[in-house]
């Protein structure tokens, strides 16, 4: 999973230029559920080539496919337990974008999930009042101008912009936010994002809502290329790791290593390793010595 962790960093960059980008719609993949065919892998080289097509085992996904499958996602998790849309959301970020894993855990125990996540059945309204006190700033402000989560803790609009533009800039953890009040769980969505945060804020959060769908999904990757748009989603258990992305880029899918087969991952990381070593080696040399008197060659 390190490597994983590793990605996010390498692709901040690349990924700021990548939702910036307007309409990516050069979209090539298929829709999931296409017919996947997994034949053996022992036949020869030829025969491989032309069964490829149809024993491929992933999806090459544009922005646009990245976004209509969150949007699916949610609307179906909405749908089967009849929440709402940003509750749903809570809950599928909260199990790493796995549709199934959510039903699984809701209808096994829907009472523990929603004490986990922080979305209680019974919504509790704001103390009923003309004015009520700010649980941060203790100023009382006219109810209307009051928002709260599900839990019904009142908070004044300045208060809750400071408060969601803090964890937003701490970064994706902004995904779980919670209450403000610090005994309360109550999980804070991304309607309440909406209405309360400031313009760039709501960006931003929607930004890490999508980056999350990719990065802490363990069906998909963002293609290793640098600055490259798309996320590969892998069939696991499907035999090779080999993927080529739309940009042309072919690596492998689980160590996101330039393809390498049929060496396996180990042998490459450790070759990496070994290799980097060395160019390391190389430049301390070139940096400390100085050029042969006789051919003038370091
Ligand atoms: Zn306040
Ligand atoms: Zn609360
Ligand atoms: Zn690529
Ligand atoms: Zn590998
Ligand atoms: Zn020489």
């Amino acid at each position: 999973m390190e490597s994983e962790d590793d990605m996010h960093d390498a692709n901040d960059s690349a990924e700021d230029d990548f939702y910036s980008g307007g309409e990516a719609g050069l979209a090539a993949s298929d829709d999931g559920d296409a017919d996947y065919d997994f034949a053996d892998h022992d036949s020869d080289d030829s025969a491989e080539l032309i069964s490829h097509r149809q024993q491929q085992n992933y999806s090459i996904l544009s922005e646009v496919d990245i976004q209509r499958r969150q949007e699916d996602d949610i609307n179906r998790v909405s749908t089967v337990l009849s929440i709402s849309k940003p509750e749903a959301c809570v809950l599928l970020r909260n199990y790493n974008w796995s549709v199934s894993k959510v039903h699984d855990e809701w209808f096994a125990d829907e009472e523990r999930v929603r004490k986990v996540v922080g979305l209680p059945e019974k919504h509790n309204e704001m103390p009923n009042d003309r004015e009520v006190t700010c649980g941060i700033c203790f100023e009382s402000c006219p109810r209307g101008s009051m928002s709260a989560a599900a839990c019904g803790h009142p908070f004044c609009s300045t208060c809750w912009r400071g408060y969601i533009s803090t964890a937003i800039s701490d970064g994706p953890g902004c995904l779980m936010l919670r209450c403000p009040d610090p005994s309360c769980a109550a999980a804070v969505g991304q309607d309440m994002i909406n209405s309360l945060a400031a313009d760039d804020d709501k960006e931003k959060y929607g930004r890490y809502l999508r980056r999350s769908y990719i990065e802490d999904n363990r069906k998909t990757k963002w293609c290793p290329a640098p600055g490259c748009e798309y996320a590969v989603e892998f069939v696991m258990g499907s035999g090779s790791y080999d993927v080529n992305c739309n940009c042309s880029y072919g690596f492998c899918w689980n160590c996101t290593e330039e393809a390498h087969r049929p060496v396996d991952c180990a042998t490459v990381s450790k070759w990496i390793l070994k290799n980097s070593a060395e160019s390391e080696n190389m430049n301390w040399i070139l940096a400390n010595s100085k050029p042969c008197p006789k051919c003038k060659r370091p």
